[in-house]
C-alpha cells in the first residue's frame, strides 16, 4: 500500500482537516490545525506531503521521526499540528487496514466510556447560572468555563472577587458531586494566579487551567505550590520534552491537543510519561470532529486518563457544529456526560466528504480575538 495523495480542507468554523488517500482505496482523515493559524498549518501539511507521497501509510512511527526531524528545523505549533494532523490520518488509515479501531491497536481498551466536560460561559462568562444548570439537565457531571474576561495585570479586590463569585455559582448549581474547572488562558500573571488558586481552594474546582503563559513555566511551581488546587496546563506544549518541566514543576493534569502534540503518536507518550509522575491526561479539543476522535481513541487505551474536552455547543463554533462533518453521529452521542465506546474500525468517525468538499470551498478566516487593556496596550485574551 502506498499514500498517493494528500488533501487538505479548511472548513468553518475555524478547522483544518486532511485527507490521506492510497493505493489500495483506503483513506485517513485527520484534523491539522492551529486555531487563528489554519492557513498557515495547510502550507505546512503539503510541504510534508510531498515527502509522504509513494511511502507506506503503515509506517506511522517511521514517518512520525522524519516528519519532526527530518527537516533539521523542529517543533513548534505550526509544524507539530501539521504532524499531528497527518499522524491522526496514518492511524485512520492503519485501523480501517486491519479493520480495528485505533484503541485496539493502541494495546485494546482500558475504559468503556470516556467522561468528557462541557463549555459554559463564553470568552467573558455571564449567565453561568442557566448554562450550567442546561449542561447538568442534558447529563454531564462537569463543565469548564473562562475564570474571567479581560484580567488586569493587578488584580483588585473586585476582579478577586468576580473569579470567586463565578466559581461559588458553579459550585451551588453543580453540587459536591460534580465538577468544575477554570481556565485562566495565562490572562493574569504568576502573583495572580497564586491568589485565584488561594482564592479557590475551598471551592475545590477539578482543575484550574493554564494560571501562566508557556513562556513563563519557570515560574509554574510557584503556582502549584501556593493552594491545594491541581493545576492543568498544556494546550500550547507541542511534544514529551516541554512537558517535562511542568511536570516537574507539579503540574496535576497534562492537557496535550491531539491537533498540536504530534498527533496520536506523540499524546500516548505524553501521557506515559505522564503517568511516572503520577499525572492525569485531559486532552486539549475545542476543535472539530477528527481531532475529538482521536482524543476518544487514545482516552480508550490510555489507563492515567481523566476527562476530555469537546466542543459542542462551545463559544467558538459559530457557523458550523461538531456533527456538520460527519455521516453517524452516534461516536459523539455523550449519554450520561461520558462518550460510549466504539468499534468502528480507525478513528471511528465516517466523514461526510462532500460537505467537507463545500465546506472548504466557503473557507474561513478564524483570527482569535486581540484584546487591549483599558490604557490601549495589548492584554491576554
Ligand atoms: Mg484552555
Amino acid at each position: 500500500m502506498k499514500i498517493t495523495k494528500v488533501e487538505t480542507f479548511q472548513v468553518p468554523p475555524r478547522w483544518l482537516f486532511c485527507r490521506v488517500e492510497t493505493d489500495d482505496g483506503v483513506t485517513g482523515w485527520g484534523e491539522p490545525v492551529v486555531e487563528g493559524r489554519a492557513e498557515v498549518v495547510r502550507a505546512a501539511v503539503h510541504v510534508l506531503a510531498d515527502y509522504l507521497v509513494g511511502q507506506d501509510p503503515l509506517r506511522i512511527e517511521d514517518h512520525w521521526q522524519v516528519l519532526t526531524k527530518g527537516g533539521f528545523y523542529r517543533g513548534g505549533p505550526v509544524l507539530s499540528s501539521a504532524v499531528a494532523g497527518i499522524d491522526q490520518a496514518l492511524w485512520d488509515i492503519a485501523g480501517k487496514h486491519y479493520g480495528a479501531p485505533v484503541h485496539a491497536l493502541l494495546g485494546g481498551p482500558v475504559r468503556d466510556r470516556v467522561r468528557v466536560y462541557a463549555w459554559v460561559g463564553g470568552d467573558d462568562p455571564g449567565e453561568l447560572r442557566e448554562q450550567i444548570t442546561a449542561q447538568v439537565e442534558a447529563g454531564f457531571t462537569a463543565v469548564k468555563m473562562n475564570g474571567s474576561g479581560l484580567m488586569p495585570r493587578a488584580l483588585t479586590p473586585a476582579d478577586l472577587a468576580a473569579v470567586v463569585g463565578r466559581a461559588e455559582i458553579a459550585r451551588e448549581v453543580l453540587g459536591p458531586g460534580r465538577d468544575f474547572a477554570v481556565d485562566l488562558h495565562g490572562r493574569t500573571g504568576v502573583a495572580g494566579a497564586r491568589r485565584i488558586v488561594t482564592a479557590l481552594e475551598g471551592l475545590h474546582p477539578m482543575f484550574v487551567e493554564e494560571p501562566v503563559l508557556p513562556e513563563h513555566l519557570h515560574r509554574l511551581a510557584e503556582v502549584t505550590s501556593a493552594a491545594a488546587v491541581p493545576i492543568a496546563l498544556g494546550e500550547r506544549l507541542y511534544s514529551r520534552a516541554e512537558f517535562l518541566p511542568a511536570l516537574n514543576a507539579g503540574l496535576a493534569v497534562a492537557q496535550p491537543d491531539l491537533s498540536h502534540a504530534g498527533g496520536i503518536s506523540e499524546v500516548r507518550r505524553i501521557a506515559a510519561l505522564a503517568e511516572t509522575f503520577d499525572v492525569q491526561l485531559a486532552p486539549h479539543c475545542p476543535l472539530g470532529p477528527l481531532a475529538l476522535a482521536a482524543s476518544l481513541q487514545v482516552a480508550f487505551a490510555t489507563p492515567n486518563f481523566l476527562i476530555q474536552e469537546q466542543s459542542a455547543g462551545i463559544h467558538y463554533n459559530a457557523g458550523a457544529e461538531l456533527l456538520d462533518y460527519v455521516l453517524d453521529p452516534a461516536p459523539f452521542a455523550f449519554t450520561g456526560g461520558h462518550a460510549r465506546r466504539t468499534d468502528l474500525p480507525g478513528l471511528g468517525v465516517e466523514v461526510d466528504e462532500r460537505a467537507v468538499r463545500e465546506a472548504d470551498r466557503r473557507s474561513h478566516a478564524w483570527r482569535n480575538p486581540v484584546w487591549r487593556h483599558d490604557d490601549g496596550s495589548f492584554a491576554e485574551w
